[in-house]
């Protein structure tokens, strides 16, 4: 006989993980107990040393489906006390923190089929959940992850619920939000002046959804906007209502078969739309043209039902509904009742609220799918606060992100927490949210930061917080190029430490000589960073406001390419300001390039959202082969785009599609970059390629470019835990500063 304590770290809490213990310790003669505690579970077990070992083996090979053991450690104990059975104890407080918290979980089978089940006591009960599935980081408080510090400690366990909670047998045995209609939360409607209006709430919203009225509905990380979505009419009234131009719309749709009605599903896409975390995915439209007013592009996001209640809400009868969230003005998410009655009169003609308070609020998560692999683009709800594993452990920092996209990173040993989607901050609301949300995450993850690292630019909101916070703190401050926190957040997101070749293209970054930077090819590692290529910089004309009137942008490159702009607005005023250089901004971003083509074509002149030309000159692109003529010369190496500009010109006037003008210009930049990659290797040896930056948010370039490296025998790396836009750069600001301060 011996004794043996047992600790095992992962996401080991909310999951079912102590039930699965129980029934497996029965296989064995074994006997102890097990708790929760703030590092993971603990068990002291008793038993032969084989049966011991046995079960430690079966533990990660059973373990239920939302279960992640990152470690099993075992120890053996002096002398065995004799104990009599296996018992589950209280939870212990300790003041190291280490569990690791699930994210939200769509609702599973089992419950799903006990919600349309009229026998069932929880028939159409809008927050049946069990141990396998339900809310979980939105709910919590504090950790250890107990009902007594979630939103659930509001409402006590009525009997037939306390019952299964203490029932070692039920699908409920310490599911934590547990729940029923006599014990639980209750949905509620109200009218546009937020009224309550009695009578099944579900079906209030139903029959308002239906006659094409716009629904404010409280959902698990907040509250969304939703409303038919094949009224034309009416997604330009919720576009007016929301001030939402041309930003694409979300949808929902009723299951996969509805959503092949509208769009092209790959098998692996149904994967994902069918996975656990239920993110929007992006899907090519059944036909181009279709659902114009939903999106104005290609692809339209589409997700699955993921709470009872938006099973509930699509009945049998709806198919699909825009689901956007509900906010205001480029603010966070609205996720309380009152907020969102106050802020949403006027918008919203009804309300679906309830009365389940959301802790921490989080955006529906958006990825696309490629060749089988992942790729984010907003991480959050159903990914969050899941974290990044390194294989190296590091310090305990901060990273503060960049500002369009904004995101942060805490870390602590071997894993990098990255926030939810937080949006851009531009506004103090958005700030209070990112202020708050980095109290929280370091609350839930015990982390007290060393050190701070943010972006260099003096101007960002993030920076400000954080040189702000470093001296209030007195703890090391460190601010890193844009750019090379993009490569580092790829290279980290595949586990590389080592020298890369890093091709990192977005819209705008503060780059070393204070100019903006965006077209970059890198070369380095954690340590720095050589500038070995750009793109040819583009003179802003006024500065931002290049960034919408794309014309400005477009008279700057035919000019530099000696064309005429006489057809464009207020050229002359444009010519005098390049001539004087009067507010007229360097960029090398790459993002300003697509905008400029963009505009060129007439595909767009002015933009609404930040990357939209470049997303409509994407979506515009047909096939065609070649490329258009460029030159690369000097240090940095530099692309020249005046001799493509002069071609795509010609083209256009000799009546050349516009389709395959755009394809030949994507083309054109994969040929850049191949050249560059290869010059780049020339020069240093090095064969590993990374990718990263908002502009690799480009589905024709990353079906192509990776292929054509590849042929040239490089290994090429892409995003797939993190995002390659700006809100996945706090990780590769975490790698740096941790090199920094070594
Ligand atoms: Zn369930
Ligand atoms: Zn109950
Ligand atoms: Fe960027």
């Amino acid at each position: 006989m011996e004794r043996a304590l047992l600790k095992i770290h992962g996401i080991v809490q909310g999951v079912g993980f102590r039930p699965f213990i129980h029934k497996l310790v029965g296989d064995y003669a074994l006997a102890g107990y097990i708790k929760n505690s703030s590092s993971g579970v603990v068990m002291e077990l008793e038993g032969s040393r084989e049966d011991l070992e046995r079960f430690v083996a079966d533990i990660p090979e059973k373990a239920p489906g939302l279960a992640f053991i990152e470690k099993i450690e075992l120890k053996f104990l002096s002398e065995p006390v004799g104990y009599k059975g296996f018992e589950i104890r209280k939870s212990l407080v300790e003041d190291k923190r280490n569990t690791l918290i699930s994210p939200d979980v769509c609702i599973c089978e089992d419950c799903l089929r006990e919600l349309f089940d009229p026998a069932d006591r929880r028939y159409r009960y809008p927050f049946i959940n069990c141990t396998n599935c339900g809310p979980r980081f939105t709910i919590v408080k504090d950790i250890p992850y107990d009902r007594a510090k979630t939103s659930m400690s509001e409402f006590p366990m009525c009997s037939d619920c306390e019952k299964e909670y203490g029932d070692i047998e039920n699908r409920r045995y310490h599911a934590q939000p547990d729940c029923c209609g006599d014990c639980g939360p209750r949905v509620f409607y109200l009218d546009k002046d937020g009224v309550e209006i009695p009578g099944d709430a579900i079906e209030l919203a139903r029959k308002a959804l239906k006659a094409g009225k716009i629904v404010a509905i409280k959902g698990l990380g907040g509250v969304h906007l939703a409303c038919r979505c094949d009224d034309a009419a009416l997604t330009q009234e919720l576009r007016r209502r929301k001030h939402r131009d041309e930003k694409p719309f979300a949808l929902m749709c009723r299951d996969v078969e509805a959503v092949r009605g509208l769009c092209h599903v790959s098998e692996d896409e149904e994967k994902a739309l069918l996975s656990h975390k239920r993110p929007i995915v992006l899907l090519k439209k059944r036909e181009k043209g279709s659902l114009s007013h939903v999106s104005e592009n290609g692809y339209v996001g589409v997700m699955l039902p993921y709470t009872p209640l938006h099973y509930l809400l699509m009945g049998e009868d709806i198919d699909a509904l825009i689901m956007t969230s509900a906010n205001l003005s480029d603010c966070p998410i609205i996720f309380k009742n009152t907020e969102a009655v106050e802020k949403l009169t006027g918008i919203a003609d009804g309300f679906l609220l309830n009365n389940r308070e959301i802790q921490s609020r989080c955006d529906d998560s958006l990825i696309w799918v490629l060749n089988g692999r992942e790729y984010p683009v907003r991480r959050s709800r159903g990914y969050v606060p899941y974290p990044v594993r390194l294989d190296a452990a590091v310090d305990e920092i901060l990273a503060c992100g960049a500002e369009q996209k904004a995101s942060f990173c805490l870390s602590r040993g071997n894993y990098v927490f990255p926030s939810a989607h937080i949006g851009d901050l531009k506004n103090l609301e958005t700030l209070e949210n990112y202020e708050g949300q980095i109290s929280h995450f370091q609350r839930l993850f015990d982390v007290k930061p060393k050190a701070i690292v943010c972006d260099m630019h003096p101007d960002y909101m993030s920076t400000r917080y954080a040189t702000e916070r470093s001296e209030a703190e007195g703890i090391p401050l460190i601010q890193v190029q844009h750019h090379h926190a993009h490569m580092a957040a790829c290279m980290a997101d595949n586990g590389l430490d080592k020298p890369v070749i890093g091709l990192i293209w977005d819209g705008t970054g503060y780059g070393t000589d204070g100019s903006i930077w965006g077209g970059e090819c890198l070369i380095g590692d954690y340590e720095g960073f050589e500038r070995f290529g750009s793109i040819l910089p583009i003179p802003l004309i006024g500065g931002d406001k290049a960034a919408k009137e794309l014309e400005r942008i477009s008279f700057a490159l035919l000019d530099a390419a000696g064309l005429d702009t006489g057809h464009i607005e207020n050229a002359p005023m444009y010519k005098i300001m390049l001539e004087k250089g009067f507010n007229c901004p360097l960029s090398s971003g790459m993002g300003r390039l697509f905008d400029g083509v963009a505009a060129i074509l007439g595909i767009k002149k002015r933009a609404s959202y930040e990357g939209q030309g470049a997303v409509l000159l994407e979506a515009a692109a047909t096939e065609a082969e070649g490329f258009y003529p460029f030159e690369l010369s000097g240090s940095p190496l530099r692309f020249d785009w005046r001799e493509m500009i002069r071609t795509i010109v010609r083209e256009r006037h000799e009546g050349i599609p516009t389709g395959e003008i755009c394809a030949r210009f994507l083309n054109t930049l994969m040929e850049m970059a191949r050249r560059m990659c290869l010059a780049a290797r020339a020069e240093s040896g090095i064969n590993d390629v990374v990718l990263s930056g908002g502009s690799f948010q480009n589905m024709y370039i990353m079906e192509r470019l990776p292929e054509l490296l590849r042929r040239e025998g490089f290994q090429v790396w892409t995003h797939s835990r993190v995002s390659t836009n700006d809100e996945g750069l706090s990780l590769g600001q975490i790698m740096l500063a941790q090199a920094a301060l070594k």
